[in-house]
């Protein structure tokens, strides 16, 4: 089993189901029973892998995290309730008080408020560098650093990071290089093969299959050697490659308790055997979206990695394969012309949300940054006049078809 589309479809068999049941069941059940006294020792001990309580493992989620293992060609994989799970119980497993994560500004505006907001208080330091900048990042790690933390297509700025190299400064400095890969799963972009040590990601975008549930992936692979992380440096005696996920499962995970439930796990390993298929849907309708933009006289730019115009074209080309995400900005004039053109979309849902099914339109600097002061949106590379769009799996010429009829009233 080689191909991506097997591995996502097949997922690999856990156990024969005593039905024959081809599509692997929904476990709606909080606990497990035993046959004795002595298995449910070995199953807390960990000493005999077992199902106990659905909050730590379930097999829908293991199915669901078994299939994504997969596909990433990595270690092992802990399924989350959401995206922001991901990296908040990754964040608190390898970093401590005093400990700092080097990154950027320009992140989902969740992950900055999380780092800003929620972590800073309790005594992490948050380095902000440019990812242009490599002496800047080199400069920026030193022994207290527990992370370097990007995203591989930045939104809305769609900046592409040079991976490869920014691995490379990571790993001589000793230090994990942890990525967001939300807006390329492992389909556009196998972390692992560029030298990624953990990806995060929010599997409600692209993965659930048309926006039907919220979820998150740890993804480990097992390339980077924990025995200096001081939280990690005992788990490493104990489970080798396996301390960051045995101590999510035996520890953070397990009492934060922000678990994925079994059905949304059914229904996210539903969405990821067409995740394929969709993403090259929405990556050609994307490109063609934003090359009929580039040529509309009221927009004032348009900011896609797909077009040969940007400056991370070559990057995005080598990283992504020629497959380019499935989100875009433009500008128009100014705010009143955006809020007007939003107004005027007839199929293109205004909403939040990115990598529906659907073509979804947003303008960020009044949603999802509204928390924060305009020197901040400034700074996060959001604009007033910017509008984004997330394309979805529409026939490409109804897509054009709104944006064109809504630009003539603007
Ligand atoms: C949506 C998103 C998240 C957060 O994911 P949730 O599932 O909504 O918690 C994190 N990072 C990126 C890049 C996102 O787009």
């Amino acid at each position: 089993m080689k191909g991506f589309s097997t591995k996502a479809v097949h997922g690999r068999k856990l156990k024969p189901d005593v039905h024959g049941a081809l599509r692997f069941p929904v476990y709606d059940s909080v606990a497990f029973e035993y046959e004795n006294a002595r298995d449910i020792q070995l199953a807390f001990e960990g000493k005999k892998p077992a199902h106990s309580y659905t909050r730590i493992t379930n097999p829908t989620v293991e199915d669901f995290e078994q299939r994504i293992n997969l596909i990433a060609d990595s270690l092992a994989v802990v399924a989350v309730s959401s995206g922001m799970a991901a990296i908040s119980n990754l964040i608190l497993t390898i970093a401590e008080t005093g400990a700092n994560i080097v990154t950027t500004k320009f992140l989902f505006g969740n992950t900055y408020s999380l780092f800003e907001r929620t972590f800073k208080p309790w005594g992490l330091q948050v380095k902000y560098v440019n990812f242009n900048d490599m002496d800047m990042l080199q400069n920026a790690i030193d022994e207290k650093t527990r992370a370097v933390f990007l995203e591989i297509i930045t939104n809305p700025q769609l900046q592409v990071p040079d991976i490869g190299k920014i691995a490379e400064i990571a790993r001589k400095k000793n230090v994990p290089l942890v990525v967001d890969g939300t807006v390329t799963t492992p389909y556009i972009f196998k972390s692992a093969d560029f030298g990624v040590s953990v990806e995060v990601l929010s599997s409600t975008k692209y993965i659930s299959g048309g926006a039907t549930t919220v979820g998150g992936l740890i993804i480990d692979n097992g390339n980077f050697d924990w025995k200096n992380n001081p939280n990690l440096k005992d788990a490493v005696k104990y489970f080798g490659n396996f301390s960051l996920v045995m101590t999510l499962k035996r520890e953070v995970f397990r009492n934060i308790g922000a678990c994925l439930s079994p059905h949304n796990a059914y229904l996210q390993a539903l969405g990821l055997e067409t995740l394929d298929l969709r993403i090259d849907k929405s990556c050609a309708n994307a490109l063609q979206v934003s090359e009929y933009l580039a040529g509309c006289k009221k927009v004032r730019s348009v900011n896609y990695p797909g077009l040969k115009a940007s400056r991370y074209h070559e990057i995005a080309r080598k990283q992504f394969k020629d497959k380019f995400g499935g989100i875009l900005t433009f500008e128009l004039a100014d705010k009143k012309a955006c809020f007007a053109f939003m107004d005027n979309l007839r199929l293109i849902k205004r909403a939040t949300n990115i990598n529906d099914n659907k073509t979804l339109i947003l303008h960020p600097w009044s949603t999802i940054y509204c928390e924060f002061s305009p020197e901040e949106k400034g700074q996060m590379g959001v604009s007033e006049s910017m509008l984004r769009l997330s394309v979805g799996i529409e026939d490409v010429e109804d897509i054009v078809e709104d944006i064109d009829n809504s630009l003539e009233g603007v």
